[in-house]
């Protein structure tokens, strides 16, 4: 498999880089203080495409493969320390949009999609409920049949961009006594409809800018068109999405891991201890190395998956190794960055911090690793 990226690549990694170094680098700090992003920095991410960057051109999107859409994401992060709105427009676009764009119909899509690309339309996914994680097809939530649409009942909890969403896709049971087996359905839902209300955004240990909540559908009535692909398909429908979400968000991580390494280098090369640069000092250099051999090997999962999922190729178990490598590694590499930086590294100001906050939330959303490792085994005998 050939990783070299072609010149159209190599532009649109420098100019996304530099997009997000220039106009979201610098308001870090304040969004993290503010536990959001603003519609207005969301709408800046539409102007460049960004958060609609996998819309078909048919519908005035750029069409970015996934392999593509992987690179974006981990320019996005070498530009800008914010892993939090990285985090969000990564949610947005894997778990949210991509299976609109799979499975609604080209009438469904012509609304949702001029928002979409104008970024008036974030969509949050709605599956995890407060007793269903890990076996999240055991939702409570459900979506009982009326004869002009459905009425949608339950609580979803832990919903990323909740707070700001224009809409919520919806993992309800359509038929309770199939539940997994051809009973949840999607339902995409917009934050307006009578009976739905957001609850107080949490308080997260990390991706602070993004902000999550619970979502609460009192008889919510949807038309028949709030369906989302076939009665029955929800659970095809969200294991697809998270093989995208567990290779971008991957990607995402990996922007942060060769920004956090370059920094570090930078650092090391520069800080002095005796007569000598820290970096002269083997222990420093080692741990430096290590931090350079988990970005080496992060990039060459996460470029192999987005390839293979560009090809429409199986790709679910690679996405979880991927979402086990990178996400373990972001978090060592986040925390040996600290040990090279010493008491600066554990100054919020170092960004350092924030980053091994927002890598162990990598290992539990999409799916925990121990999940991972489940699904892996599963399908290896
Ligand atoms: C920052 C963040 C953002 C999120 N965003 C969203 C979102 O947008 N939409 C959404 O629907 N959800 C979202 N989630 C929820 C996330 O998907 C769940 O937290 C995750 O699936 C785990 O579920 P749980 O927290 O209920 O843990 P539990 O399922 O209660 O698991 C607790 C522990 O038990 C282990 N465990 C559970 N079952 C097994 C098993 N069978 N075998 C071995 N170990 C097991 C787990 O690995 C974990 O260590 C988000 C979570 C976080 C942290």
């Amino acid at each position: 498999m050939n990783f070299q990226l072609d010149p159209q690549q190599i532009n649109l990694q420098q100019s996304i880089r530099s997009f997000a170094e220039k106009v979201f680098e610098p308001d870090t700090a304040s969004r993290e203080t503010a536990g959001t992003f603003t519609r207005e920095e969301w709408k800046k991410m539409a102007s460049n495409s960004l958060s609609a960057c996998i819309v078909p051109e048919k519908f005035g999107g750029p069409e970015f493969s996934a392999f593509d859409a992987a690179l974006a994401l981990e320019a996005f992060a070498m530009g800008c320390s914010d892993g939090g709105l990285g985090f969000s427009l990564g949610a947005h676009l894997s778990a949210g949009l991509l299976p609109v764009l799979r499975y609604a119909d080209d009438e469904q899509l012509k609304g949702t999609l001029l928002k979409i690309t104008s970024g008036e339309g974030i969509v949050a996914c709605a599956l995890t409920e407060a007793t269903a994680g890990s076996d999240a097809f055991r939702m409570k939530t459900t979506a009982t049949k009326t004869d002009t649409g459905y009425i949608l009942h339950g609580e979803k909890h832990f919903c990323t961009n909740a707070p700001i969403a224009d809409y919520f896709l919806v993992y309800a049971l359509t038929d309770t006594e199939k539940g997994f087996f051809g009973g949840i359905s999607a339902f995409l839902v917009p934050k307006e409809v009578t009976g739905l209300t957001i609850g107080i955004p949490e308080k997260k240990a990390g991706l602070h800018s993004s902000p999550l909540a619970a979502i609460y559908l009192n008889q919510v009535n949807v038309p028949t068109t709030a369906l989302i692909g076939k009665e029955g398909s929800g659970v095809r429908i969200f294991h697809e999405a998270m093989d995208w979400e567990r290779i971008l968000l991957s990607a995402l991580h990996l922007g942060a891991m060769k920004r956090i390494c370059q920094k570090t280098i930078a650092y090391a090369q520069t800080r002095t201890s005796g007569n000598k640069t820290i970096g002269e000092h083997q222990a420093v250099a080692f741990r430096i190395a290590e931090m350079h051999v988990q970005t080496e090997t992060a990039m060459l999962m996460v470029y192999q998956a987005a390839k293979l999922l560009s090809e429409n190729k199986p790709v679910s178990i690679k996405a979880s190794q991927t979402k086990i490598i990178v996400s373990e590694a972001y978090e060592q590499v986040a925390r040996n960055a600290q040990l090279v930086f010493g008491a600066a590294g554990y100054m919020e100001s170092s960004g350092i911090p924030a980053a091994i906050r927002d890598a162990q939330a990598a290992a539990i959303y999409s799916g925990t690793n121990d999940i991972q490792r489940l699904l892996i085994a599963s399908k290896l005998g």
